[in-house]
């Protein structure tokens, strides 16, 4: 394993709850009253919160869903997935599938390629990492925890209430009784910071990688973040503050990091406008050219 450094990409910016949002926590009957699934909160402050491997679950998932959609056209730009079957190998279930093998998690089912090189071609497994018995490709990218934003700590300590219970009511389908639980949601117009970390370790893919970043944030806006999605809960939609490139010579002390102006820009814009935008940071990790 050859791992190369030559930087790293970081973005920043806001997690805006567009309806009510339920990132469900472990049941502790002993501190919560009339709630059957409280949210999960910062044990250090009490507030909620919304940990990094709920985003990267939900980006990976959302992403790897499109690749497989878009299987024909990935194929002729990574050879690597010529063998690469989605109607056998991606379906529920099916667990071995030669160079792949499908791991169940929270919700659903996501793919892992078995061993390095196939996880290194794949667009998928080299943006979130392949970790199995047999394979161990390192994420390239790090998903913070998004603690809430200054604001929103400030209406907490005025006392606003940040969460609200909400009922559901289930159907039995063999009874028709009904079965009321309450969920306890982050309420909609609460913002949280996030920040996206991506190690640039081979200049051929980062601008691939970044761009289907933006790509899975984008599909995760139109999909959800957390439990009953289906009943409308978790929409959100992500806002840039900051994206910079922080190379060796900035971590040893010698350069500032080189600014990517995509403030409140939209997903849409910064992919259409990713070479002007992006035209500093492409001079800094060039691929060298061949002797
Ligand atoms: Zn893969």
């Amino acid at each position: 394993m050859d791992r190369k450094f030559y930087g790293k990409l970081v973005v920043k910016g806001k997690i805006k709850a567009l309806t009510g949002l339920h990132i469900g926590a472990q049941r502790d009957i002993s501190e919560i009253g009339g709630i059957d699934n409280p949210v999960i909160r910062d044990p250090s402050t009490g507030l909620p919160y919304i940990p990094g491997s709920s985003i990267k679950g939900r980006l990976r998932a959302s992403f790897e869903i499109l690749v497989n959609s878009t299987l024909d056209e990935l194929k002729n730009k990574y050879p690597s997935l010529a063998n690469y079957n989605a109607g056998s190998c991606m379906s529920e279930g099916k667990e071995n599938c030669g160079k792949f093998f499908n791991k169940r998690v929270t919700r659903g089912w996501i793919h892992v390629c078995r061993d390095y090189n196939t996880a290194l071609n794949c667009p998928v497994c080299r943006l979130f990492g392949a970790s199995g018995d047999e394979t161990n490709f390192p994420s390239r990218i790090i998903v913070r925890d998004a603690f809430l934003t200054e604001e929103w700590k400030e209406r907490w300590r005025r006392g606003e209430d940040l969460t609200e219970a909400k009922i559901e009511v289930a159907i039995d389908r063999v009874t028709s009784q009904a079965n009321p639980r309450t969920n306890e949601r982050v309420i909609a117009g609460t913002e949280f910071d996030f920040e996206i970390i991506y190690n640039v370790e081979d200049l051929k893919h980062w601008q691939d990688d970044i761009k289907n970043l933006f790509t899975a944030m984008k599909l995760l806006e139109d999909s959800y973040l957390g439990g009953s999605g289906s009943r409308g809960y978790g929409k959100v939609r992500f806002i840039f503050d900051s994206l910079e490139l922080r190379t060796k010579e900035y971590y040893k002390g010698e350069a500032e990091p080189i600014k990517v102006p995509v403030k409140e820009k939209s997903m849409e814009s910064i992919v259409k406008d990713f070479d002007e935008l992006f035209s500093e940071v492409k001079k800094t990790l060039k691929i060298p050219e061949a002797q």
